[in-house]
């Protein structure tokens, strides 16, 4: 039979599958002595057993209740009894932490019987009704779908009437008055009165638990994050403590180092008299976290104990929940903290320095997403730079970065912008789970309300978002949709805000960036060692995968400059060089006059004029990267893509004819060329290889620039490494043509390079062992080849379809973005394999933008190719990948 619960004592932090990242970490701490209350954890198998079938699996009521009784004899009380209650929180807490889960109800067992117990054994009757009313504004919002406007509204009104800025300030009968309006909503809102029935609010919490696991809020989240859809949530059953039972208590929340910068030191904040959603939420505002010693160091120093023993236990950055009641410290909740991008370098070579990890852990804890963070520019100081900066108010900076946008005020107004390719920032007082999408199409995050631990914080961290949270100086007016500043300046929706989220400052007007330190430490114009502790910290766990890796990493790089870049970068060569735009700009004039040309003479005059240019450029790119491979590829673009647009010339002409004009003969031949080179689908029709079988010479020429341009270099005494590569190669004899035409021109020039062929027809990834026959290298095209294997068009259907099929969930990310591991990924499997097996020392590698994708990364290393190529700014992430994927799965 299937174990469906979990007591806290039966569980540890490897158990994260079943009984989700929170349950398995309050099974860790209990295990370790630290205070944390009894509670149990109903597993994620439940979950999806309940998600399947629709109903809570059979067995699962009378395993509670076996747990609930072992609970109810340790705490010495009965769930919800009248005289003496235990009450309970539930919490969700699925393998990953999403903040688009259901939140936390506390206090159940609650009811209009055992207010009165509570008050009698608490002695306070505020702090019994305080309680009630909370379970039924959590309850009636998150478990049975009221509203919460209503409750805010009808907490605001009692709080007017009697004139008090805080919660704290209404007294018992204020709330119990607020119960009774608070049950009449709930009545009003569901046609059925607030359950009473302990047990009964405890089952419908789970219920909802496991419910909100298919919310919009969670699969967005998930999709965003990748997190697979089956998973569950596991519920947590936890006995209440109390954190508003007096000034004594209160609730906080705690990180073992500085989330933001890795720099060690106590940071967190502090609530008194609360309960754990009050500092999240941002209602009050909280005191920092140092302020507790002052206020009771027991509890104070007890903390810091704990924090210290959980890192050395972790061995890592640890987050942290905990309530004081009555001076009683409890710990409600740890895990490995989320960080931004540069806390995790930081972090990573600090725990080395410290003897806790060693390098190969660290270049674990960090990713090639969190570099690509590091690598976006910053604000300019404003005496670096003149613009037209208006300094507004300032805040916490709770997610590093610089966001430049528009203010809106809501989230739909923030994904409608955005939609429409605006930049823009989301201005709350303070965000909760619904603005999940806005902060996603958002470039950042401002609210006036909040602690670096509020939602805003939280989640802007996570998703790498730049966020100021709590610049209380600026009036938000979210109905006019205006900030109003101290000075009096006003921001209306629509007017550009700056906003740095290291600093917290916010600026009326777009503010000029600068280059990151990270970039200017691969350009070469920042030595590590002139750099701050994050450009050493980057230095050294970049050095360790470099160590690490097999694959090699070149750039895609079609230009001197490109080329030089990518070389400074840590690029080994270039994969690809694309052609075409070589064939660009005033060069145009001499592609049409290839395509008109009349006979051999015509032909040959065009391909002589082109031949000097074509070398000049790559001699350029092969001086930069000298001594290393540089791949060229041979022209592959469709013909009409230089030529005059059809539509265009043809109203040309009937213009002129309309005119009474005798036509310029030459656009009459152009016009007549244009039309019979017109295609309905130019992406499967005259490109690649068939274009160099077509236009005779063409490739010719080509290939005869890079050896000349290679052969100049060569008796300059440096060392060219061309290779020539052929594209959209879908049958051996296509190859085997072009490679005899190249040999005879390179043994002309008397110049050495590899011929190989792109494989991104699905064909030749089919036929693979014959194609190897004739190429001394493969170089998987995976955007040709996605767009192929799909039979959809890359330019296309990211704008037409995608968004909807993601909302299905019929892929979690565009597969032009990360490979498709079960589609493409075989093909690509099976083309290294059975190339191999031709040709055992064939080269392979992969030139589509997935040569820059993280996870794509890993799967190249797995299939065993030689290297990956991608774009020169990514090189440095896929050098990190590369060096991740050699130390195995994380
Ligand atoms: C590819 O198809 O993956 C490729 C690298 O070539 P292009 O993007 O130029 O078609
Ligand atoms: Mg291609």
């Amino acid at each position: 039979m299937t174990k469906y619960v979990y007591d806290f004592a039966e569980g540890g932090r490897d158990m994260k599958d079943l009984l989700g990242g929170k349950g398995a970490n309050l099974a860790e701490m209990t295990n370790l002595g630290l205070p944390v209350p009894p509670g149990f954890t109903i597993t994620t198998q439940a979950c999806q057993a309940y998600l399947d079938s629709g109903t809570v699996p059979a067995e699962l009521a009378e395993e509670v209740s076996g747990h609930l009784e072992v609970l109810e004899v340790r705490m010495g009380k009965r769930l919800g009894d009248a005289v003496d209650p235990l009450l309970v929180s539930v919490r969700s807490g699925a393998k990953f932490s999403m903040p688009g889960m259901m939140d936390t109800v506390l206090n159940i067992g609650l009811n209009d019987e055992s207010v009165a117990g509570l008050t009698k054994q608490s002695g306070s009757a505020r702090f019994a009704w305080d309680s009630y009313r909370r379970l039924v504004q959590m309850f009636g919002k998150t478990v049975l779908g009221v509203d919460g406007e209503q409750f805010e509204h009808a907490l605001d009104e009692a709080k007017k009437a009697k004139g008090a800025k805080t919660d704290l300030e209404l007294d018992e009968h204020d709330l119990q008055a607020l119960v009774a309006q608070f049950q009449q909503i709930v009545q009003d809102s569901t046609g059925a009165p607030f359950p009473q029935e302990p047990r009964a609010q405890m089952d419908l919490a789970t219920e909802a638990v496991f419910d909100s696991w298919n919310g919009d809020r969670a699969k967005l989240y998930r999709r965003q994050e990748r997190i697979p859809a089956d998973l569950g949530t596991a519920v947590n059953v936890c006995s209440m403590v109390f954190g508003n039972i007096g000034m004594d208590s209160g609730t906080g929340v705690a990180f073992t180092r500085d989330p933001g910068s890795g720099a060690q030191g106590v940071y967190g904040d502090y609530l008194q008299n609360a309960q754990g959603e009050d500092v999240v939420a941002g209602v009050r505002n909280t005191l920092p976290l140092e302020d507790l010693e002052g206020l009771d160091k027991a509890s104070y120093d007890a903390l810091l104990a704990i924090m210290a023993t959980l890192e050395g236990h972790y061995l890592d950055l640890c987050d942290i929940e905990f309530t004081i009641e009555r001076g009683k410290l409890w710990m409600l909740q740890t895990r490995v903290g989320k960080r931004t991008a540069g806390a995790a370098f930081r972090i990573a070579t600090q725990l080395v320095d410290e003897g806790l990890i060693d390098m190969d852990e660290a270049l674990q804890r960090v990713t090639g997403a969190q570099l690509v963070r590091l690598m976006f520019p910053a604000f300019a100081a404003a005496d670096e730079q003149d613009d037209d900066r208006v300094l507004l108010g300032k805040g916490m900076g709770a997610s590093p970065g610089a966001a430049v946008g528009k203010a809106v005020f809501d989230s739909e107004t923030a994904v409608a912008w955005a939609a429409r390719g605006e930049d823009v920032v989301l201005v709350r007082r303070e965000t909760t789970p619904d603005d999940l999408s806005g902060m996603i199409a958002a470039q950042g995050i401002l609210t006036s309300r909040g602690g670096k631990t509020s939602h805003a914080a939280v989640v802007a961290r996570g998703m790498g978002k730049t966020c100021v949270c709590g610049a209380e100086d600026l009036a938000v007016d979210l109905v006019e949709r205006t900030i109003t500043a101290p000075d009096g300046t006003v921001v209306r929706e629509g007017d550009v805000l700056s906003i740095d989220g290291t600093s917290g400052v916010v600026y009326l007007g777009e503010v000029a960036v600068r280059p990151s330190p990270a970039v200017e430490y691969f350009e070469g114009s920042l030595a590590a060692e002139d750099g701050d502790d994050l450009v050493q910290a980057i230095h050294r766990v970049i050095g360790h995968a470099d160590a690490a890796r097999r694959l090699g990493v070149r750039a895609n790089a079609d230009t001197q400059e490109d080329a030089e870049r990518s070389r400074r970068f840590g690029a080994e060569g270039i994969g690809l060089c694309r052609t075409e735009h070589m064939f660009l700009g005033d060069r145009r004039q001499l592609v049409e006059d290839l395509v008109l040309a009349q006979g051999g003479d015509e032909q040959a005059a065009a391909l002589d004029a082109l031949l000097p240019l074509q070398r000049e450029d790559f001699s350029g790119i092969l001086r930069a990267m000298d001594g290393l491979p540089v791949t060229v590829r041979l022209l592959d673009p469709p013909l009409h893509e230089f030529l005059p647009d059809i539509v265009e010339l043809s109203v040309e002409l009937a213009v002129a004819e309309e005119r009474g004009e005798t036509p310029d003969a030459k656009r009459v031949v152009l016009h007549e060329a244009v039309h019979r080179l017109h295609e309905s689908n130019p992406m499967i029709g005259l490109r690649g290889v068939r274009l160099g079988l077509v236009i005779p010479g063409l490739f010719g020429m080509q290939v005869r620039a890079l050896a000349q341009a290679a052969k100049e270099l060569l008796d300059a005494g440096l060392d060219p490494r061309p290779e020539v590569m052929v594209p959209l190669v879908g049958a051996v004899q296509e190859l085997e043509v072009v490679r005899e035409e190249a040999e005879q021109i390179l043994a002309d020039v008397g110049v050495q390079a590899l011929i190989g062929t792109m494989i991104e027809v699905p064909r030749a990834a089919l036929t693979s062992g014959q194609i190897a026959e004739s190429a001394d290298f493969f170089s998987f095209g995976t955007n040709d080849l996605t767009q192929m294997s799909w039979g959809f068009s890359r330019d296309d259907v990211e704008a037409s379809f995608f968004a909807r099929y993601l909302d299905l969930g019929i892929f979690g990310v565009s597969p032009f973005e990360t490979l498709d591991r079960d589609g493409v990924g075989r093909l690509v499997r099976l083309a290294v394999e059975e190339g191999r097996k031709a040709k055992p020392e064939l080269k392979v590698g992969v030139c589509g933008e997935h040569g820059g994708d993280p996870e794509s990364v890993h799967f190249f290393h797995e299939v065993g190719l030689n290297y990956v190529s991608c774009s020169p700014f990514r090189v440095p992430v896929a050098r990190l990948e590369a060096g991740r994927a050699a130390l195995g799965p994380a």
